[in-house]
């Protein structure tokens, strides 16, 4: 591990990385080796959890060259020195902000999107001219060996490069000092990456999860919301850090909103056998999943199978926040359904929970979805929507308290790995005394009238 970062360390003080047209020409390189290597990325993926090469290309790669692209187009203007205005008390100085590259930086992803969570945020890093270490989890062993490849491929180590393993791995790499690490996973984890990172005043960026809520009111168009809500959830069978975890429903349409989401999952042909549905990661999660169901409650679903590790999408109603499904993220292909009666009541409910990660809103009353999106505090969310803010590169994407802090994706990525530079340039010919010694009677009067105290 040392030797891998302080190669990285020794290639960054080259100031290499720095050049724009460096950069440019290692997003290239990417792009060009994302495309390249894209059936061999589906193969990986597909052994891993059997994900099918049309959702790797729509929810893996396809945000991977959005981000790529934006970069190239964007980068010159985000890495310009930026003006700004300059106070009364430093006149007649200039002030500007340059941008720079914090260093060698860690990446830790996780697999329920292994080539998404890696890549987005090494090309963040990349943009913002730093060198790049990707651990990528082991619980996708095929994905995180195509990345491996890939990089080791098309890139030099020097700059970018792939360390593989899991808990003493990322923990030997965890006890060096980066200049930056960015992470994707649980709550727990995080607060261990936050602390390794402590020990050498390393900032960091935290990518987690939670129980994301969907309040669906009374006032929405329920057929539709049901056709989101059933895609954003069982999308990676529930395997997504964005995903519904819960459903509020307003109790007036809980039936008539249960019958649309039967009808929906049932419309959508959500089955492991045409590949429009994913496997359980692991046995671990798939019985952690089992444990999770409560049959007197599933009221549609609940068939599973233990050796191919697939749960049925699965609907369970009556749900409260009792329940030991509500206890933890759920992070799999079942979806809870609690009732409430008015809004307060719902707000009320969520605001028990940790922050999370997201929130959605299905309600076609204004007042209502501006109450939910002011009074609750989440990652984002959407109006009438799952999940799809993420794709959005003009939106930050991240968490508040427990669900992470710090944001990526579009210029919010390239931020995020770099360091704003202040600088105050003052000009020779003009030298006022006034924060001279000695003092004086006309500097306090001075001083008071520039600071209007
Ligand atoms: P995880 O926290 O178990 O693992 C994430 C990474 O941390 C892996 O690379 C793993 O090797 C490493 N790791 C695991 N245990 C470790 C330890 N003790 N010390 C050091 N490193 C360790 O998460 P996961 O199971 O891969 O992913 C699921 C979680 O990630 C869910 O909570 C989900 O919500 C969250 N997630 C968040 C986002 C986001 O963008 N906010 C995206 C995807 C997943």
């Amino acid at each position: 591990m040392k030797a891998i970062i302080s190669q990285q360390q020794v290639f960054f003080e080259t100031g290499k990385t720095k050049s724009i047209d460096f950069r440019i020409s290692q997003l290239i390189t990417l792009r060009k080796a994302l495309k390249e290597e894209e059936e061999n990325l589906a193969r990986a993926i597909y052994q891993d959890f059997k994900k099918s090469a049309f959702d790797n290309l729509s929810n893996e790669l396809a945000l991977l060259f959005i981000e790529i692209d934006t970069c190239i187009a964007k980068l010159s203007k985000w890495a310009s020195p930026q003006k700004v205005a300059t106070n009364l008390i430093n006149f007649p100085g200039r002030s500007y902000i340059l941008t720079e590259p914090l260093g060698v930086c860690l990446i830790i992803g996780a697999w329920n999107y292994p080539f998404q969570l890696c890549f987005a945020p090494a090309i963040a890093a990349m943009a913002a001219g730093n060198t790049v270490i990707i651990k990528p989890s082991e619980l996708a062993l095929n994905s995180s060996k195509a990345i491996k490849k890939l990089a080791e491929t098309y890139f030099e180590p020097n700059y970018l490069t792939v360390v593989e393993g899991g808990v003493p791995e990322t923990s030997a790499l965890l006890a060096e000092k980066f200049d930056k690490i960015f992470f994707t996973g649980s709550t727990g984890v995080g607060r261990i990456v936050y602390e390794a990172a402590a020990k050498h005043l390393t900032p960091v960026t935290l990518e987690l999860g939670g129980k994301s809520p969907a309040i669906v009111s009374q006032h929405c168009n329920l057929a539709l919301s049901a056709k989101r809500i059933v895609w954003s959830k069982f999308l990676n069978a529930g395997q997504t850090c964005v995903a519904p975890d819960y459903v509020l429903v307003q109790t007036a349409i809980k039936e008539a909103f249960v019958k649309a989401l039967i009808y929906e999952i049932e419309a959508q042909q959500i089955k492991i056998e045409n590949g429009n549905y994913v496997q359980i990661v692991n046995h671990r999660n798939f019985e952690r999943l089992i444990a999770l169901l409560d049959p007197k409650k599933v009221v549609y679903g609940g068939k599973h199978n233990r050796e191919e590790r697939w749960i049925e999408p699965t609907l369970m109603t009556d749900v409260s926040k009792m329940d030991k499904i509500m206890e933890e993220e759920i992070f799999g292909p079942i979806l809870p359904i609690l009732s409430y009666q008015n809004l307060e009541e719902a707000i009320g409910l969520i605001k028990q929970l940790p922050k999370p990660l997201a929130c959605y809103v299905f309600s076609e009353n204004t007042t209502e979805t501006e109450k939910i999106s002011s009074e609750i505090s989440f990652g984002g969310g959407t109006i009438n929507e799952g999940i799809m803010h993420l794709t959005n590169h003009h939106l930050p994407f991240g968490g508040v308290g427990n669900s992470g802090f710090g944001s990526y994706h579009g210029e919010y990525g390239f931020k995020a790995f770099s360091h704003f530079k202040s600088i105050l340039k003052k000009p020779s010919w003009f030298e006022p005394n006034l924060k001279y010694y000695p003092h004086s009677n006309w500097k306090v009067k001075l001083l008071r009238w520039v600071s209007k105290i």
